[in-house]
């Protein structure tokens, strides 16, 4: 297998799982039969320096939610899919619409509903507490664990190994809206 480093280096876009991934894949069942979840601030964080690195990044969900619609919303990120059965449709849109090889992809997910697209995706890493499954076909394996920090840590590895800290230090200090970067990241 190809360096995990050496792979990271390629990635222009970043798809992330919701349930387990960016949350920790627990959910409170409101009377109204709404869901509640909880997100980790550092991931979100994350997520906007992947964009100011000029990183797209992408959520696909099997299920369908207003609460994380609106985060995905306030992190930028750059395309939402929610309600899907089957991840690869979004996935080849991406590709398209980008137009990127897969190669320049990465996947961050934690169960058997990411493991199609895992396989194809150029850098694929797992979540901690990731199905044991996804575990063996990831490239990079979390110590954090789903909606604990696990995404941050990924993004973290890629933008390391791309030597991205200066240019977004530099973005966050020169750019218009600074003060709503600033607002995010130390809320
Ligand atoms: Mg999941």
């Amino acid at each position: 297998m190809m360096d995990q480093k050496e792979l990271a280096k390629k990635v222009k876009l970043i798809i992330m799982d919701v349930d387990g991934t960016l949350s920790d894949g627990r959910f409170f069942v409101l009377p109204s039969g709404e869901a509640l979840k909880s997100f980790d601030v550092k991931d979100g964080t994350g997520i906007i320096f992947a964009g100011l690195a000029d990183i797209k990044t992408a959520i696909i969900t099997g299920k369908t939610s207003e609460a994380v619609r609106n985060r995905a919303k306030e992190l930028h990120v750059d395309d939402y899919y929610e309600g899907v059965v089957n991840k690869t449709k979004p996935f080849f849109e991406l590709l398209e619409k980008y137009e990127l090889p897969k190669e320049e992809v990465a996947y961050i997910g934690d169960d058997i509903g990411d493991a199609e697209v895992m396989g194809m995706v150029g850098f694929s890493a797992a979540v901690g507490d990731a199905h044991p499954l996804i575990k063996r076909i990831s490239h990079y394996i979390a110590k954090r664990y789903g909606g604990r920090g696990a995404v941050r840590e990924v993004i973290d590895f890629i933008l390391d190994v791309q030597g991205k800290w200066p240019e977004i230090f530099t973005k966050i200090k020169n750019t218009e809206d600074s003060d709503e970067i600033l607002r995010k990241i130390n809320s």
